[in-house]
C-alpha cells in the first residue's frame, strides 16, 4: 500500500473519537466506532474478519490471512486513545494536520497510524501464498484496565486449544519511539517489554480517642513510614542491569477508610505503588516489601512509644505497660487468607458475596476492602500490615534468547541506517500477555 493511502487510512481513523472508555450520546463506547470501521475496511478487502466481544460490551476485532501452516504471527493493536485535555482550546484534535515534518492528532502515533500500517500489510499480503498465518486483532481499553487484551487473550487460547494453533511469535505496533541509545536518530525496534506490578499495603492501627492516643497507633502514621521508605526508592526497586533498566517505585494513591469527620484516630489505611520489572518475581518483591514493612511499622510503634514516654514525663505520670504493641506484625494476603479459610470453610464464598457490595468501587478500592474482610475473618490482632497485589498485572517479557526476536534482528539489519534494535523497552506494554501463549 503506497504512503499517501496509509495517512488517508490514519486520517480517517483519527477521525474517530476513540478515547478509551468515553460513551457517545447514545451510551455506546466510541472505540466501537473504531472496531467497526477496521470490521468494514478489512472485509471489504476480502479479509475474513470477526468481532471478539468484550464482557464490558466494548469490541476486539480480529482479521485473519490465512497460511497454509498452523504457525501464525499474531499482530496486536489497540484502538483506544487516551483524552484530549492536553489539547489547545480550539484546535480539533481528531482533525490530523501536518506541519510538514510530522502528523499531528489525537492517537496519530498512539497507535492509529500502527494500525494502517497493520491493515496495509494485510491487504498488500492477501495474494500471496504463505505459509504463516498472520492473525491481527485490535483492542480497547489499552490506556485502561486491558480489558480488551485479557479478553483477546482467551480468544487466541481458545483458537490454540480448538484448531492447534501454533503462536511462533506476536508483534505489537504501537506508538513509534526513538532509540535514544543511537547517536543519530534511529525509529527504536524492541524485542521486549518490562512488567508492571501492583503492590499494595493495607495496615490497620489500633483504635484510640484523640484525647488518650497513646492508648493505641494511627494507621495512617504507620502507612505514612511505610510510603516514605518506599517511594521513588532506587533500592526498593529492581536493580539495573547491562540489558535492563527500570525507574524505582512510585506511590500511586494513599488514602484511608475515613468517610466522614470523627475524632477517632485513622484505623484503616491502604496504599499502592506502580512497580517495574523486568526480571523480579512478584514474590521477590513481596520478600523485599516485607523487610520493609516490618521495618517500618517497628519504627513507627518506637517513635510513638518514645513521645508517649517524653508525654507521660511532662505531665509526671507513670507509664503503662502497652501490651498490644507485641501484637504487631506484617503479613502477606496469602497468609491472612490461609489463616482466615480456618475460620471460615467458605471464605471464596463469604469474599464473592460481599464483593457484591463493592461492586461500584475502582478494583484498587474494592481489593483493599476485600484485604479489611479477610483479615476480620482471619481475628488478627492489631496493629497489621497485609502486602498483597491489585489489577492490573502486565507481565515482563525478556525475549534475548527466542529465535522469534533473532530472525526480526536479522531482517532488520537491511534497515540499519533507520531503525536500532533493543531487546528491552521500559514502557509497559500489552504485549507480554502473548508470552503465556507463545512458550
Ligand atoms: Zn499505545
Amino acid at each position: 500500500m503506497n504512503p499517501d493511502d496509509l495517512i488517508t487510512l490514519t486520517k480517517d481513523l483519527v477521525a474517530l473519537n476513540s478515547i478509551s472508555g468515553s460513551k457517545n450520546e447514545t451510551g455506546a463506547f466510541n472505540e466501537n466506532g473504531v472496531a467497526e470501521y477496521i470490521f468494514s475496511y478489512a472485509t471489504s478487502h476480502g479479509l475474513p474478519t470477526k468481532y471478539i466481544e468484550v464482557p464490558d460490551g466494548r469490541r476486539c476485532v480480529a482479521v485473519m490471512l490465512p497460511g497454509t501452516s498452523r504457525q501464525t504471527i499474531v499482530i496486536i493493536a489497540h484502538h483506544d486513545t487516551v483524552g484530549v485535555e492536553d489539547y489547545p482550546s480550539g484546535t480539533n484534535p481528531f482533525e490530523v494536520r501536518s506541519d510538514g515534518t510530522f502528523l499531528h492528532g489525537r492517537g496519530v502515533a498512539d497507535m492509529k497510524s500502527g494500525i494502517a500500517v497493520a491493515l496495509g500489510l494485510l491487504v498488500d499480503l492477501r495474494n500471496e501464498k504463505l505459509k504463516t498465518s498472520i492473525l491481527f486483532i485490535s483492542s480497547p481499553d489499552e490506556e485502561n484496565e486491558s480489558a480488551g487484551m485479557r479478553t483477546a487473550v482467551q480468544y487466541l487460547g481458545n483458537l490454540k486449544k480448538k484448531y492447534k494453533f501454533n503462536y511462533i511469535g506476536a508483534l505489537n505496533v504501537d506508538s513509534l519511539l526513538e532509540d535514544e541509545t543511537q547517536e543519530k536518530t534511529k525509529l527504536a525496534i524492541l524485542g521486549g517489554s518490562v512488567g508492571k506490578l501492583l503492590p499494595c499495603v493495607y495496615v490497620e492501627g489500633r483504635s484510640a480517642h484523640v484525647s488518650a492516643p497513646y492508648a493505641g497507633i494511627s494507621a495512617d502514621f504507620i502507612g505514612s513510614m511505610l510510603v516514605s521508605e518506599i517511594e521513588t526508592n532506587p533500592r526498593v526497586g529492581e536493580k539495573p542491569s547491562r540489558n535492563s533498566v527500570v525507574p524505582p517505585p512510585s506511590l500511586l494513591k494513599l488514602s484511608d477508610f475515613k468517610t466522614d469527620y470523627s475524632v477517632e484516630i485513622p484505623l484503616h489505611f491502604f496504599a499502592y505503588f506502580n512497580y517495574l520489572v523486568f526480571e523480579t518475581t512478584p514474590r521477590e518483591v513481596l520478600q523485599k516489601l516485607k523487610i520493609i514493612a516490618e521495618k517500618s511499622l517497628k519504627k513507627s510503634i518506637e517513635i510513638n512509644f518514645s513521645r508517649y514516654l517524653t508525654f507521660q514525663k511532662s505531665v509526671h505520670k507513670p507509664n503503662e505497660h502497652r501490651a498490644w504493641e507485641r501484637n504487631a506484625r506484617v503479613y502477606t494476603y496469602e497468609e491472612v487468607y490461609e489463616t482466615a479459610l480456618k475460620n471460615d470453610p467458605y471464605l471464596d464464598q463469604t469474599i464473592h458475596t460481599s464483593t457484591d457490595t463493592y461492586a461500584h468501587l475502582d478494583l484498587r478500592e474494592k481489593s483493599a476492602h476485600i484485604v479489611q474482610l479477610v483479615s476480620k475473618i482471619a481475628r488478627l490482632q492489631t496493629p497489621f500490615v497485609v502486602l498483597y497485589f491489585a489489577p492490573p498485572y502486565y507481565p515482563s517479557s525478556y525475549n534475548a534468547n527466542s529465535p522469534f526476536i533473532k530472525t526480526i534482528k536479522n531482517v532488520l539489519q537491511k534497515y540499519e541506517g533507520t531503525s536500532g534494535f533493543r531487546f528491552t523497552y521500559s514502557g509497559v506494554s500489552e504485549g507480554p500477555e502473548f508470552r503465556i501463549l507463545v512458550t
